[in-house]
């Protein structure tokens, strides 16, 4: 069974003195958000300072540790944590820690190229539902057969950008190298194999750093290996079972990852209890297929790894189209289930709004919010959008469950200024909002409710069509 944390269990390794010092009035209000996985154990500053609560600070470290170990890469403020996992499904518990993607650059390259591959992975982002979403790590390949090209690289990595490195050579040399300039900023070691283990375990303690170990298709390797670690106290350990992509083999990688996810959670096996590293970027060490065919095949092959259960993946197409699926899909997986995304119930402005412009209403599900905005944007016609409370549910949904009504549209407006600010009090409704119309238009005296289309996208024709003309004659 998931190893669930419970409030009470916390609770008993905690100070409870309701000192306040965490954020929270309680030491059970903490005890709940730990065991929800939204605040972490350290932030009980008490538990961890005061030498009196030596003992519960070690049960503290026992209770709260997740059956998939929380690791660190890079340093703050650039830290990735991967894994920390509690569960196998994101229905038993919101999944944390996001997993993090890491696109490759060579050591190969001369700097201005390098620094520009790293600074556009650095800056690539888009915004959907209100979040930008981001790459994390670059991970820097050793190919170059130079160690002092390697560390050279990796220096020119650190000095020119703030996202974490992986560095990525089989070889203790070349890593040794390059831990010498960067390895203060705890990148990941990758990785220690059978046969390069004990030289990466001791660059590891020597420098720190986190560290993964490496036996793709070997699991008894790969265990033999983690417990060997563990026994000499090093436990910031990613694992790599490896990542097969060709016929059959992509199906026997999920088995292996679902397989160690498992053996984690529900079995508790600690030699595994890390989070994995899935390499969707062997793809392009296939000979058949043409570029665009692999970068396809890349994309698919880390969406599904993200779904089961990679924690962390490196990938080497740098395309729009290949990543923005991908972290549309991070996004959506690592969001709470049991809250619908939603945005601050309130008034916004777009564009230069004045005390002639007219009101949009709405709900405040997030995806209703942004559409709306977009579509009154696209009307280019400066407005106010009030937004009211449907719960982050849908217009349609929440007016059907009496989770958005005339009252609190209309309670949306009387606290949003609007009354007292406008000369001409045109509110739009949204048209799957239709039947509130005849309540509203008596619940805001002075107010002329106007429903809207059905579908935000027909905003731009509405304002051309009906509303102008309503705001003339107002
Ligand atoms: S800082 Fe620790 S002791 Fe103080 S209220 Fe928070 S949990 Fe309790």
């Amino acid at each position: 069974m998931p190893k669930i944390l419970r409030p009470l269990e916390v609770y008993g390794v905690l100070p409870q003195t309701n000192c306040g010092e965490c954020g929270e009035s309680t030491c059970m209000a903490f005890a709940a958000k730990v065991a929800d996985g939204v605040v972490e154990i350290t932030q009980c500053r008490p538990l961890f300072k005061d030498p009196k609560y030596k003992s519960k600070l070690q049960k503290a470290l026992e209770v709260t540790r997740p059956p998939v170990k929380a690791v660190t890469i890079g340093t703050p403020p650039y830290q990735v944590i991967v894994g920390g996992k509690r569960v196998m499904y994101r229905h038993e518990l919101t999944y944390h820690n996001p997993t993090a993607i890491a696109i490759d650059v060579m050591d190969d390259v001369d700097a201005d190229p390098l620094i520009k591959r790293a600074k556009a992975i650095e800056s690539y982002t888009f915004e959907r539902i209100g979040q930008q979403l981001r790459l994390n790590l670059i991970a820097l390949r050793y190919v170059s057969g130079n160690p002092e090209k390697f560390a050279k690289a990796a220096d020119v990595l650190s000095k020119n950008v703030s996202l974490p490195l992986i560095l990525c050579s089989y070889s203790p040399d070349a890593m040794e190298e390059a831990l010498t300039v960067v390895g203060d900023k705890r990148p990941l070691i990758y990785a220690a194999t059978r046969n390069n283990w004990k030289e990466m375990l001791d660059l590891a303690s020597k420098y720190k750093c986190p560290i993964a170990i490496s036996s793709p298709g070997d699991l008894n390797t790969l265990k033999s290996l983690a417990s060997t670690f563990i026994s000499t106290g090093i436990e910031d350990i990613v694992l790599d079972p490896g990542t097969f992509v060709r016929g059959d083999s992509l199906a026997e990688t999920i088995n292996i990852f679902t397989m160690l996810r498992r053996a984690a959670i529900e079995k508790e096996d600690k030699s595994v209890g890390f989070p994995l590293m899935a390499v969707p970027a062997v793809v392009w060490m296939d000979p058949e297929g043409d570029e665009v065919e692999k970068k396809m095949k890349e994309s698919y092959v880390a969406s599904i790894m993200m779904t089961r259960y990679a924690d962390l993946l490196v990938m080497h197409s740098f395309d729009p189209w290949v990543l923005m699926p991908l972290l549309v899909w991070r996004q959506n997986i690592y969001t709470d289930p049991r809250v619908p995304p939603s945005v601050k119930p309130g008034v916004y402005e777009i564009g230069k709004p004045t005390d002639v412009s007219p009101v949009f209403a709405t709900g405040n599900f997030a995806l209703t919010y942004f559409l709306v905005r977009g579509d009154i944007e696209n009307a280019k016609i400066d407005a106010y959008l009030v937004v009211a409370d449907s719960e982050g549910l849908s217009v349609e949904s929440s007016v059907a469950g009496r989770r958005l009504t005339a009252d609190k549209f209309a309670e949306a407006i009387k606290s949003s200024g609007l009354n007292q600010k406008l000369k001409k009090k045109v509110l739009v409704i949204p048209g799957r909002a239709a039947r509130l119309s005849g309540e509203l238009e008596e619940l805001l005296s002075g107010w002329k409710v106007l429903v809207g289309p059905r579908d935000s996208s027909a905003i731009p024709e509405f304002v051309e069509k009906v509303l102008k003309k309503e705001m003339e004659s107002a």
